[in-house]
């Protein structure tokens, strides 16, 4: 199929599968669209695959090849052997030794909100012969973006890993599994009564791990990778078992899929339920999903459920693309076995998607507190990652002159984890020659004033002082959380403040007429009294907030601390020679050209001696002091974790030694974390730490000798 002809037809099927309300619910797929919907989904398929240059999102892919599954489904002599719902996806590239697994690795048949789990269920219970009011519980457990990999252990030794391959076959990777420190080499099925035993798990990489990964292999000049994913199955797979570990990954162990005594009787179904055989696992020693695991009693509670970690998602150490759920009685699975494709027993809930694609209507120009000019872009409005976005930062002029990014494109936006959202690129083959080059203004659009493009930077500034967008962006990073953190002086009352001429620069906050508040509609006394309460309290905020506080280039939150941490008063500042700034850790010439430059200005001078006359701290206070720290104390900057049960002293109290002692307390493992104290039944926290192989662990014992 063409490129221009597959574009265009996969546009008109998108909109007869989407409906006039892009929810899906559009016209039903009719038999001569058969032809059509299989090159398509080929066509991308190549794109994704092969070219590495995706022309539509996941979710519009998953869209078409519904359609066809669904007309296969209702037509089913029409089906052909290379429709793409015939293949399961395969990974057998390399020159690997092919194996067989135990039991196929099917994969899962896709869920996306309540009434696709109701439907699923309601086919779950008319296979079973089971009544809408008979119990049937669920097991939920996250859907890890990882390598799906297999592991063979026979009298309790690790026998044998693989990828997952093509379902059937995988390829052999023992020596790499064997690398794995979530990994048992050895455990104890024998207490199960299992000879021969094969689990289904998946390997990945911490999110924070891979980020590190990425900025060395920046640093060594080479191609960083695309997400964690490709990290893990390319590691999955190295050659020399020695790289696999470095790469550290994690292997979560989520299901039991085969396990027979010596004379090949099943011992897997006495476990009883899908949820007892993964704790059952996690006793064993393998690394399970834990917490993130849920049995639930209903399919209302397993969206709920769902939703929650869909919540959670960009605040989880690893990558999930979804959850995965499962009928959770084993005697039930093995009634209800599977189709050719899919286990009939689970089903994958996926998330929101994180990539769309839209079209860009029109470039707007926001000026920020510094001046810089930053294109918008104004996209159709389109869910991404369970919100609906209409505007993304386009960043600079030369982000849009690179991507090729025109008026009217078609363009792939991406909403990942805590990540804003951005667009990955144009897709200038939809371009039908409408699209015009975007035209960067020469003036700026808040002021009307020339803008100027600083040598060597990316950016463009408008350069007046008094700009109306550069003041007002500067008073609410006056009032902004990490700075004065006036409640209840946001935008809107700025805005309404300034209407009525009672605010045009920063100090003017301090001299709010409070009487001629009230007489402004929304305004109570109460909220009035907050206000000057909030206003009063600001005075007397560290030299740091005042610092954040004032929109100095470069002076974000940690250098503010770091100045604060070296003047009695803000003024002191104006006269540091560049030497001193050059001193102090991080800081270059350009925060010292900053600075210099901010306080030689006029109008900033006299703005300092306003907001002193009226009250305002410019001093150092105790908060701003530097913490005195002992070099010599036991634990003299370290991060320290306790976890289990504390037999001598209480948590709180530990915390508080260890505190004294020079450390840091944190709330998690992570790479980051330098000591470890175990108490009694330490748990997960313990077996990550000693996964991890970085962190200190001692016992409680240990940790009171050093301290007392
Ligand atoms: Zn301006």
């Amino acid at each position: 199929m063409l490129k221009s002809s597959a574009l265009s037809k996969t546009k008109e099927v998108l909109a007869k599968a989407e409906g006039p309300r892009g929810n899906g619910a559009g016209t039903p797929p009719s038999t001569d669209e058969y032809e059509d919907l299989i090159a398509i989904l080929k066509f991308h398929e190549h794109q994704y695959y092969v070219l590495d240059d995706p022309q539509i999102s996941d979710r519009e892919y998953d869209v078409i090849y519904k359609r066809l599954e669904a007309l296969e489904a209702t037509n089913p002599l029409l089906v052909r052997s290379d429709s793409p719902t015939q293949r399961v996806g395969s990974d057998l590239t390399t020159n690997l030794e092919a194996v067989e697994h135990l039991v196929p690795m099917l994969s899962l048949a896709n869920s996306y909100n309540l009434e696709d789990l109701q439907d699923w269920e309601g086919t779950v219970r008319r296979y079973l012969n089971m009544e809408a009011d008979e119990p049937l519980a669920f097991a939920v457990e996250p859907k890890y973006d990882g390598g799906s990999v297999a592991l063979v252990y026979e009298n309790d030794y690790l026998m044998r890993g693989a990828t997952r391959g093509n379902g059937a076959e995988g390829e052999e990777i023992t020596n790499n599994m064997r690398a794995l420190p979530t990994i048992p080499l050895k455990t104890a099925f024998s207490s199960l009564g299992m000879d021969r035993v094969e689990l289904r798990g998946e390997a990945l990489i911490r999110k924070d791990r891979f980020a590190k990964i990425n900025e060395q292999r920046e640093a060594d000049g080479q191609q960083v990778f695309a997400n964690p994913r490709n990290a893990a199955t390319g590691a999955l797979r190295m050659k020399n078992p020695k790289e696999t570990s470095d790469r550290k990954l994690d292997a979560f162990i989520y299901s039991l899929g085969f396990g027979v005594d010596k004379d090949g009787n099943d011992q897997v179904q006495k476990l009883g339920s899908h949820f007892a055989a993964v704790e059952k696992l996690g006793e064993l020693g393998f690394l399970i999903p834990g917490q993130y695991m849920k049995r639930c009693d209903s399919i209302e509670e397993v969206a709920k459920f769902c939703a929650e970690m869909e919540e959670q998602r960009p605040t989880l150490a690893y990558e999930l693309d979804g959850m995965v759920v499962k009928v959770d009685d084993l005697a039930l699975q093995a009634r209800l076995g599977s189709t050719a494709h899919h286990p009939r027993w689970a089903i994958a809930y996926k998330f929101a998607a994180q990539q769309a694609t839209s079209t860009l209507l029109n470039v707007d120009y926001q000026v920020g507190k510094i001046g810089s000019v930053t294109p918008v872009a104004r996209i159709e409005p389109v869910a991404l990652a369970g919100v609906t976005v209409s505007n993304v930062s386009l960043h600079n002029e030369d982000f849009i002159r690179d991507k090729d990014i025109r008026i009217g494109d078609r363009v792939l936006v991406e909403r990942a984890g805590d990540v804003i959202p951005y667009i990955v690129k144009s897709l200038p083959d939809y371009r039908d020659g409408s699209q015009q080059p975007v035209e960067w203004p020469s003036h700026c659009p808040e002021c009307s004033e020339p803008i100027v493009r600083p040598e060597g930077e990316a950016r463009w500034l408008c350069v007046n002082n008094d700009c109306p967008a550069q003041v007002m962006a500067r008073l609410i990073q006056h009032v902004s959380k990490d700075a004065m953190d006036i409640d209840g002086l946001g935008e809107k009352q700025l805005a309404r403040f300034r209407e009525n001429g009672w605010i045009q620069t920063i100090p003017d906050i301090y001299r709010l007429p409070y009487d001629e508040i009230l007489a402004l509609e929304g305004f109570k006394e109460k909220s009035i009294e907050n206000l000057r309460l909030a206003i009063d309290q600001a005075k007397e905020k560290s030299l740091q907030r005042l610092l954040v506080s004032l929109s100095i280039h470069h002076i974000g939150k940690k250098a503010s601390k770091m100045l604060a941490e070296q003047v009695e008063d803000i003024r002191d500042l104006a006269d540091w020679p560049e030497e001193r700034f050059l001193s102090i850790h991080g800081m270059g010439k350009t925060v010292a050209d900053n600075v210099s430059a901010w306080f030689a200005n006029s109008h900033n001078h006299n703005m300092i001696e306003q907001l002193a006359q009226l009250g305002v701290n410019t001093k150092q206070t105790e908060e701003d002091k530097p913490l005195a720290v002992d070099e010599s104390a036991p634990f003299f900057g370290k991060t320290i974790l306790f976890t289990g049960t504390l037999s001598e002293i209480g948590r709180k109290e530990a915390q508080g030694l260890a505190e004294a002692a020079g450390a840091r307390n944190v709330s998690g493992v992570s790479s980051k974390l330098d000591i470890l104290v175990a108490g009694e039944k330490a748990g997960s926290k313990l077996k990550k730490a000693e996964a991890l192989g970085t962190v200190k662990v001692m016992s409680e014992g240990e940790f009171l000798a050093l301290v007392r």
